[in-house]
């Protein structure tokens, strides 16, 4: 892929709603599609990795890093209580050598990015109805009563954020269908597509999860 120009991929959506599940299945089938580690200042969950879900690295650590010009976009994301940031050592690089890179980031993230990358091929996961948020938030059990309201009305606010993006799935109760939906959305935009399918269900008879009324548009700038 070297001889062609990287692409980079946004991938976001409400708290709770499928994006990491999503993410993880999309990077075992697409051997070409290269995430960024995000860095953070919010504590790991249980089970995650350092270098590998996030860069975890303190306050101060991510200030100097902010000033120093470290990061290509940057926020403080629910209630302004921790910093995320996309690191330009996991995005610019990757994209000269010809990479797609996937950024995992919220909505004002993306505004930023697409400041810069007009190009950029943005995706917004919404779920079917609200309340599946809270169910699954509530699910996976890992952010306080306090935390999840938290990221409950942060998510009211970004669900009427999705018109910024080029694209819209809905990952309802099928997330094989939202990720085969996202999958063809690569592929149409010029993602190579792997050798063989590893796996089945993504070839079966899924319709696209597109919201009925929210069907794919192009804004003038971005690729298609
Ligand atoms: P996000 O990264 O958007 O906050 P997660 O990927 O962590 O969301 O998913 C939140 C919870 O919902 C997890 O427990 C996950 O297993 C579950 N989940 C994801 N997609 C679906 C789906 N389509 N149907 C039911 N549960 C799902
Ligand atoms: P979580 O704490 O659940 O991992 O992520 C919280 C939110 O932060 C999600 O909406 C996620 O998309 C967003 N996020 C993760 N990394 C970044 C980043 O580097 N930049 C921005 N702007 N948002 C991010």
């Amino acid at each position: 892929m070297a001889n062609r120009p990287g692409k980079l991929v946004v991938l976001s959506g409400p708290s709770g709603v499928g994006k990491t599940t999503i993410l993880r299945l999309l990077l075992a089938d697409l051997p070409h599609l290269i995430p960024s580690v995000s860095a953070t200042t919010r504590p790991p969950r249980v089970g995650e990795q350092n270098g590998v879900d996030y860069h975890f690295i303190p306050a101060e650590e991510f200030e100097r890093r902010r000033s120093a010009g470290d990061f290509l976009e940057c926020c403080q994301v629910y209630g302004r209580q921790y910093w995320y940031g996309t690191l330009v050592d996991e995005v610019t690089p990757r994209l000269a050598s010809g990479e797609w890179v996937v950024l995992e980031i919220d909505v004002e993230g993306t505004l930023s990015i697409l400041a810069r990358y007009p190009d950029a091929i943005t995706i917004f996961v919404e779920p079917s109805h609200p309340d599946q948020l809270l169910e699954r938030l509530r699910g996976r059990g890992t952010e306080s009563p306090e935390a999840m309201a938290r990221r409950l009305e942060v998510a009211h606010r970004e669900l009427l954020q999705s018109h910024h993006y080029q694209h819209r799935v809905v990952n309802d109760n099928d997330v094989a269908a939202s990720v085969t939906a996202i999958e063809r959305i690569l592929f149409e935009a010029g993602l190579p597509e792997p050798a063989a399918k590893p796996r089945q269900h993504h070839t079966a008879d899924h319709a696209p999860s597109h919201a009925p009324d929210h069907s794919p548009h192009t804004p003038s700038g971005a690729q298609t």
